[in-house]
């Protein structure tokens, strides 16, 4: 791949998903700043083929081996290389043609190409946040001795890490991270217990994918990304604090030491965290909405309640814990999501599997890289034994 002067090349790991089409569109909108060199996609295929060909890709790669004949075929004569399979995302990292590394995978499944990039030095722009989760020591450490910039893209760490271009090197005191509540942040408890996929997948002001949204029902999306933050800005959990804002119009803050506290704020809308990511240090224009205080009134501001949303109080918990509860936590969450999409566990299910799985799966107190694979394997494999059950006394 070559590298065309004063345009940023980037790759896009999930470039089907949602932030992968954002990602996409803020690339289409600026052609003279980014190339979308390299697209990466599990299952969509065709949709990887109609991007390819969009954004005149100079390789693309199907994760899934199924796909590999279509996505050759539906490419031949285009110019664009294709490729197969988790090793070969990896190895494209090592290309020198490529300046970021957009990971938007969902889930565990991003951590291998993430470590991949990270120690080929790449800029990333990551929007993996389950990459920090469950093995954030080791992706940070590995930052570290590439010299790899990790640049947030989740809403939450970007608001902060720009909120940090203001203070001058002065570190945050706190993190004041705010959390919509999700779709059911007045329902009480019974009606949470019986609440149907659809209610749950219904997020009042955030369009995301399923996975995402169903954890910010639960909250453990807010659990997932206290985690990331403590990675992402070197933050002991006793400071990191979680606010819910359901106008969801700052999307975070750090307080400093004199008191001051300095918020990011706008519409959401996930372009802008996107485009501030892949074009940092610059600031570039988005045909995003722009806020209207005077129509805006007033934002407001409560405390999470972690007996509605336990999910929260497990996540904190796994920090504290640390070594490779996070990861086992993690795994379970995935485990436990996935089951409730599939109509076969209740909305209590989830956190219930989470907390029994952290109690039962086997802890590392300092895992490697090695061992939060195997982690992840055996904690997926015991939540799914839960889940088995659980289901079945259901039917019954
Ligand atoms: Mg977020």
């Amino acid at each position: 791949m070559g590298n065309t002067t004063g345009i940023k090349n980037i790759a896009i790991l999930g470039s089907t998903g949602s932030i992968g089409t954002q990602a996409l569109d803020v690339i289409r909108q600026h052609p003279d700043r980014f190339r979308a060199v390299f697209l990466a996609a599990n299952n969509s295929w065709e949709a990887l083929c109609r991007q390819a060909i969009e954004f005149r890709a100079e390789a693309v790669a199907i994760c899934n081996p199924e796909h590999y004949l279509k996505v050759k075929e539906a490419l031949s004569g285009h110019g664009t290389a294709v490729h197969c399979g988790m090793e070969a995302v990896c190895g494209m990292m090592q290309d020198q043609g490529i300046d970021i590394v957009l990971t938007s995978m969902v889930g565990f499944s991003g951590l291998e190409s993430t470590v991949a990039a990270v120690r080929a030095g790449k800029t990333i722009a990551l929007a993996n946040k389950e990459t920090l989760v469950a093995a954030g020591h080791i992706v940070m450490e590995a930052a570290k001795e590439s010299g790899a910039r990790i640049i947030p893209v989740d809403s939450e760490h970007s608001a902060i890490f720009q909120c940090l271009q203001g203070s001058n090197g002065a570190p945050a005191e706190k993190i004041h991270l705010t959390a919509s509540g999700g779709p059911f942040r007045t329902w009480d408890r019974d009606r949470i217990a019986s609440a149907t996929k659809e209610q749950a997948l219904k997020h009042p002001q955030w369009s995301m994918g399923s996975k995402v949204t169903i954890d910010s029902a639960t909250m453990m999306n807010k659990g997932l990304e206290v985690i990331e933050a403590r990675w992402l800005f070197d933050m002991p959990p006793a400071r990191i604090n979680v606010v819910v804002h359901p106008e969801s119009i700052i999307h975070s803050m750090v307080e400093f030491a004199d008191g001051a506290v300095i918020a990011q704020l706008g519409h959401p809308d996930m372009r802008e965290p996107i485009q501030y990511a892949l074009g940092y240090p610059d600031r570039l224009t988005l045909d995003n909405r722009k806020l209207d205080f005077a129509r805006l009134g007033a934002l407001t501001f409560s405390a999470p309640d972690t007996d509605r949303f336990p999910a929260l109080g497990l996540a904190f918990e796994a920090l504290r814990k640390g070594g490779s509860m996070p990861c086992i936590m993690n795994a379970a969450n995935e485990a436990a999501v996935a089951a409730y999409l599939q109509g076969r566990i209740g909305f209590y299910d989830i956190s219930d599997t989470i907390a029994e799985c952290m109690q039962k799966a086997e802890f590392s107190g300092n895992p490697d890289l090695g061992t939060i694979f195997e982690t992840h394997r055996a904690s997926l494999s015991l939540a799914r034994g839960i889940i088995d059950r659980t289901a079945a006394k259901r039917t019954m």
